[in-house]
């Protein structure tokens, strides 16, 4: 599909070692057979997202799809929504320490989920309809209130001594934030919060509000109060410990590719704490978006400096990918086209862009790509698709895995065979337990009008193992809405 010479990438390290990047999961896949893949990618909730931001996320939506068809198991993206972020900054006039206050301390759980709704709930609608992935969304308010987040963070204070310098190489003091009980301000770098006490109750904390004076917490696993706000990297050390534990799903965590430097880190820690490295997460980077200098594309930078310091190839609305031209369905397709030809070399998957190289792919996207409708998409043989293109076929057949469910009246199939294509709608999606019971009801000549039911029995039963057909049976009425599009004979 990849035009040639659309982009060249050097050889690396990595991407010498594979010939998917989706490959880098394999041997995770293939020692821990898990249930399910879930993809997890966390993003500050801190006002209107930026291309990179969006690039990751579709890249985690993208490789969810990928993976779900190369190892044949059930895959979701989590979107860990991270309210912990600070939304404003103050110093203390008399120690002139700095003290903040998080997005949910500042606008609460529901200003919160207005600014989920706002930036991304239609954004991953689409991508989840476009990519047929569930998605979830968590907060970290949600997140630290867990009895299991608690239970781990308190189990990594045994570990105190022996992570300090991981989580802190510079001076060893940890950053735990645990705000003030009466106005939710903390401090930021902890710099009088002390661990008081250790007990088989949890821990207790000391700190001292600007406003308030001295206040004393007690976190403990059975209570969702106080507010436990971590750093950067501690959050993500109890994190990865957290979500490692569950053997039979599989947590792979898609990052920004500047996470590589600091994953070193969490690394050391984890292993201070002793933690089998069968059970850290594994994990993707994602391309990096830079400005002309190398320097990874910043919003805050530019808030900081000004408008001044936009670089000149930067594209306003890749700051601010809501105002975006065009709808969000539109911005999904473009954003996983472009994705989609990253990933079809891990050569290209596996570096960075600058937003110059990436305007050039995005305006070099094949206008025929840009202007043909959404539509599921479908591998099938060469005999059906023939019966399919010259309309005999009006009901296809499949088992009901996950990227069915989205499946129902109206939508779009696209069926691929070879390089040709056949864009159908569809009538109708009827459920059965398997296919006997389909083919009670449905006629067996839409299916296939060349063979009889018990032929084409043998022939489904040849394609879908039991242990699939036992997912259950879809039937899907077809109707032909555009003349199949065939590959030049040569
Ligand atoms: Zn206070």
């Amino acid at each position: 599909m990849t035009q040639p010479d659309l982009l060249v990438s050097p050889n690396s390290v990595l991407a010498n070692a594979l010939v998917r990047s989706i490959d880098l999961l394999r041997p995770r896949v293939a020692a821990d057979r898990p249930n399910r893949i879930e993809f997890v990618v966390g993003t500050q909730i801190n006002g209107a997202p930026h291309l990179g931001t969006n690039l990751v996320q579709a890249a985690a939506f993208t490789l969810a799809r990928l993976a779900r068809r190369e190892f044949g198991i059930e895959t979701a993206v989590k979107f860990g929504a991270l309210d912990n972020a600070p939304y404003e900054v103050d110093l203390d006039p008399e120690t002139h320490h700095s003290y903040q206050r998080t997005y949910f301390h500042a606008l609460g759980k529901a200003g919160v989920d207005d600014l989920i709704d706002r930036y991304y709930r239609a954004f991953f609608d689409s991508l989840s309809d476009a990519t047929d992935v569930e998605y979830i969304v968590e907060t970290y308010t949600d997140q630290q209130a867990s009895p299991g987040f608690r239970a781990e963070f308190l189990r990594s204070l045994e570990y105190l001594e022996d992570i300090r310098l991981w989580m802190a190489p510079s001076h060893g003091n940890v950053h735990v934030r645990v705000p003030c009980p009466e106005c939710g301000w903390a401090e930021k770098r902890g710099d009088r919060t002390r661990l008081a006490g250790l007990d088989e109750d949890g821990a207790t904390f000391t700190a001292v509000c600007m406003d308030h004076g001295p206040y004393e917490v007690h976190i403990d696993p059975e209570d969702d109060t106080p507010y436990l706000d971590l750093a950067t990297l501690y959050r993500n050390l109890v994190k990865e410990r957290l979500i490692g534990r569950d053997r039979k799903i599989l947590p792979v965590m898609v990052k920004g590719g500047d996470w590589t430097f600091g994953c070193q880190l969490v690394d050391g820690a984890l292993g201070a704490m002793g933690t089998p490295i069968t059970q850290i997460p594994m994990r993707i980077f994602t391309p990096q978006v830079l400005a002309p200098t190398g320097a990874k594309l910043s919003k805050s930078l530019l808030r900081e400096r000004g408008t001044t310091a936009l670089p000149p190839d930067v594209e306003p609305w890749m700051l601010d990918t809501t105002t975006v031209p065009g709808d969000v369905d539109g911005y999904v397709d473009a954003l996983l086209w472009l994705v989609g030809t990253m990933l079809s070399d891990p050569k290209h998957f596996f570096r960075s862009f600058t937003v110059r190289e990436l305007s050039r792919l995005m305006h070099a996207r094949p206008a025929e790509e840009a202007n043909r409708p959404r539509a599921h998409e479908m591998g099938i043989y060469k005999r059906y698709f023939d019966l399919i293109a010259s309309g005999e076929k009006t009901t296809e057949i499949r088992v009901n895995d996950a990227s069915r469910r989205n499946l129902k009246e109206g939508k779009l199939i696209r069926f691929k065979c070879q390089g040709d294509e056949v864009l159908t709608k569809v009538t109708y999606v009827h459920r059965y337990a398997d296919f006997d019971e389909m083919f009670d009801h449905e006629s067996v000549a839409s299916v296939n009008p060349t063979a009889t039911r018990e032929s084409q029995l043998a022939n489904i039963r040849q394609i879908y193992p039991p242990e699939r057909e036992a997912m259950g049976v879809l039937a899907i009425g077809i109707e032909l809405i555009d003349p199949p599009r065939l590959r030049p004979k040569s």
